[in-house]
């Protein structure tokens, strides 16, 4: 869940990255985080390509791990991100 995951500051790029509170790898960063009404911080796009692995649950709805260790992160949204196209995960 993000409620676990910590966040560490990069000072040459002025950007925070949230990464696994298991392993540490990198997931989101600040630069595509955006507000959303739900409790969940909001993010359109991952960090890195193999940051989370993804599991189709239904159509539209991705269940998303850790790329590394698979820890639960929660879900990706296709297409319900703040502009068209984007994803909300
Ligand atoms: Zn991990």
């Amino acid at each position: 869940m993000f409620s676990l995951v910590k966040s560490s500051c990069n000072f040459t790029q002025r950007e925070w990255l949230y990464v696994c509170a298991q392993c540490g790898h990198q997931l989101f960063s600040s630069r595509s985080k955006y507000e959303h009404s739900s409790p969940w911080p909001a993010f359109t796009e991952t960090v890195l390509q193999d940051s989370v692995s993804k599991h189709e649950e239904r159509l539209g709805a991705f269940k998303v791990r850790c790329g590394k260790c698979g820890n639960g992160l929660g879900h990706e949204f296709v297409g319900d991100g703040p502009k068209k196209g984007l994803s909300r995960f």
